[in-house]
């Protein structure tokens, strides 16, 4: 066995789940390579590392997911407090500005009697063009038949 396939198959090795062949082919190289035995060394403390961080963590995906629920909750929490503040003062707004601008148009339309006068200087000019559109329109459509 070469150093590149030792090392390979090394994890494999450590979870023996070679083959007994392979397995004795293994130990007959570690026994005698020291830059393999090394690595198996190193990974054998990799892997302690990884099965004390396992049992630290009993499920690290249970631990991001209560991690998010947490945040969620952290943010939904919030946003009672935002909308509790914030709707009525929205709602608050708005009505005042939809009586003012009732009041303001109100007090235009039935008393000022000059914006009166410009309103019907500016639309019967806009209905004017309408209408000479239209006209000509209707016109140029009759002289093309
Ligand atoms: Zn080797």
């Amino acid at each position: 066995m070469k150093c590149n396939e030792v090392n390979s198959k090394l994890i494999f090795y450590l979870e023996k789940e070679l083959l007994k062949d392979e397995m004795l082919q293994m130990e007959n190289h570690l026994s005698e390579c020291s830059s393999c035995s090394n690595r198996l060394v190193l990974l054998q403390s990799a892997m302690d590392v990884i099965e004390k961080e396992k049992s630290l963590q009993p499920n690290p995906y249970f631990v991001s997911k209560t991690m998010n629920r947490f945040k969620e909750e952290q943010r939904t929490a919030n946003q009672p407090v935002f909308t509790r503040l914030l709707i009525p003062v929205f709602v608050s707004i708005l009505f005042v500005l939809a009586i003012g601008s009732g009041i303001f148009m109100g007090a235009n339309f039935a008393s000022d009697t000059e914006n009166i006068q410009q309103s019907n200087l500016i639309d019967p000019y806009f209905n004017e063009i309408d209408n000479e559109t239209i006209e000509l329109f209707f016109l140029n459509d009759g002289y093309h038949e």
